[in-house]
């Protein structure tokens, strides 16, 4: 058989689950309000959380640091890529966290995958077991996959069986890896129990705050913040691309543990370093996300989900018949389970078609029978917005109820 037709076969199959997913071109930047395919549309699937991707300040940022720094940096960031720009990020960083993690220092990465790549892969060596959150991100999986640690699967938030795990293990470092806010699901991680065995079991505990970054706690520090967790075991990763409304990664833990990626990570070691005028922007972002425009929004935001998970038990309520859920989210991520993959897909169509953008999310992503709209909220959402969420959803609702 020719690789082509290996493939198409492939592809058959795929389409034949109703999986098959395909990209839509945006004709404008990410906002509640964006043109996809030449079209505006209302959306409800950035994870751009306070709205910064679109903040005048962050793109005056980004011109400044453009002229300053020009394009590229030019190498990795060993070689000559690390900027002073790069350095104050690491610094602003180190100092955010100090308060949660003693001796504080952090290191920078181009992406969320590339940080989870590397603190795994170079912390979880043949000496070290892996203990893996059962719904962790997709990176955090491959990076689990490619360590040369033994790996553990523990089930979501059970805290009883990681401990039984942990009780069995007989590694010399143990490593208990978890998303602080699961992103298809938009709950949290029992943080303050996994850090509890942590403490118990002598091991470390691995965050990824992808989705808490600059949404969770006052100051918009995240999960540790949320929680006020102190703890030389903690190994922060925050992503930038999201609530920060730009790009990149971090990952922030003791110094000592920060000095070994640095000569360790290959990823950070073998890959050049992000643009600086990114960095110079962060710094704005920054500055923003703990000043009175973060407060605000992340007020906002809060208001905005509890409108929506309201008014989403009320449509439930309304149509037991469909059989819809919501899960235990928190955040601004408020997943719609539908079930099957075949109807989400026609749902999210029918929202499309009255002009609302919602993705449908199927399995691998999820778990088979899960398939789900994943309904994310952004600050720059208007209450007006939500409710129109709300009532296109209702009129789908009793339609599919009347056709069943
Ligand atoms: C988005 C995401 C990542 C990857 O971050 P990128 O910067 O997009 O590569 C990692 N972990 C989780 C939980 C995420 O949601």
């Amino acid at each position: 058989m020719s690789l082509l037709d290996h493939l198409s076969a492939k592809l058959n199959a795929i389409s034949a689950q109703s999986l098959t997913r395909s990209l839509r071109r945006a004709d404008s930047g990410t906002a509640p309000r964006q043109t996809i395919n030449g079209r505006e549309l209302l959306m409800f699937c950035s994870n751009d959380y306070l709205g910064l991707a679109a903040e005048p300040a962050i793109a005056e940022a980004l011109a400044d640091g453009a002229r300053r720094w020009g394009g590229g940096s030019g190498a990795s960031p060993l070689v000559s890529g690390h900027s002073a720009a790069h350095e104050a990020v690491a610094d602003t960083l180190a100092r955010w966290y100090a308060p949660h993690i003693p001796q504080a220092r952090a290191i920078g990465f181009c992406t969320g995958y590339m940080a989870n790549l590397a603190v795994v892969t170079a912390l979880g060596d043949e000496h070290t077991e892996i203990f893996s959150e059962q719904l962790n991100h997709a990176s955090l999986i491959d990076a689990a996959r490619l360590a040369k640690a033994k790996v553990t699967r523990f089930p979501h938030a059970d805290l009883a069986a990681l401990r039984a795990t942990l009780t069995a293990s007989t590694a010399k470092v143990r490593l208990i890896v978890t998303d602080a806010v699961f992103s298809m699901d938009g709950d949290l991680a029992p943080l303050p129990g996994l850090l509890a065995l942590a403490e118990e079991f002598d091991a470390w505990l691995i965050v990824d705050d992808a989705h808490g970054f600059g949404v969770l706690g006052e100051n918009g520090r995240g999960s540790l913040e949320h929680f006020d967790l102190r703890s030389e075991r903690l190994i922060l990763v925050g992503t930038l691309g999201k609530a920060a409304g730009l790009a990149g990664a971090f990952v922030a833990a003791h110094a000592t543990i920060v000095d070994y990626l640095l000569q360790a990570a290959r990823n950070f070691i073998f890959s050049t370093a992000s643009p600086p005028a990114i960095e110079h922007a962060l710094l704005t972002s920054f500055a923003l996300i703990e000043g009175p425009l973060g407060a605000a929004r992340r007020a906002h935001l809060v208001a905005l989900q509890a409108r929506l998970r309201d008014g989403l038990l009320a449509l439930i309520d309304r149509h037991p018949r469909l059989g819809w859920s919501l899960t235990d989210a928190t955040t601004p991520i408020q997943p719609l389970v539908v079930g099957g993959n075949a109807e989400v897909m026609a749902l999210a169509a029918t929202l499309e078609s009255a002009g609302l953008r919602v993705p449908g999310i199927r399995p691998p992503t999820v778990a088979d029978g899960t398939a789900r709209l994943r309904i994310t909220l952004c600050a720059t959402h208007a209450v007006a917005d939500v409710d129109a969420l709300l009532a296109a959803l209702g009129r789908a609702a009793a339609a599919q109820e009347q056709a069943a």
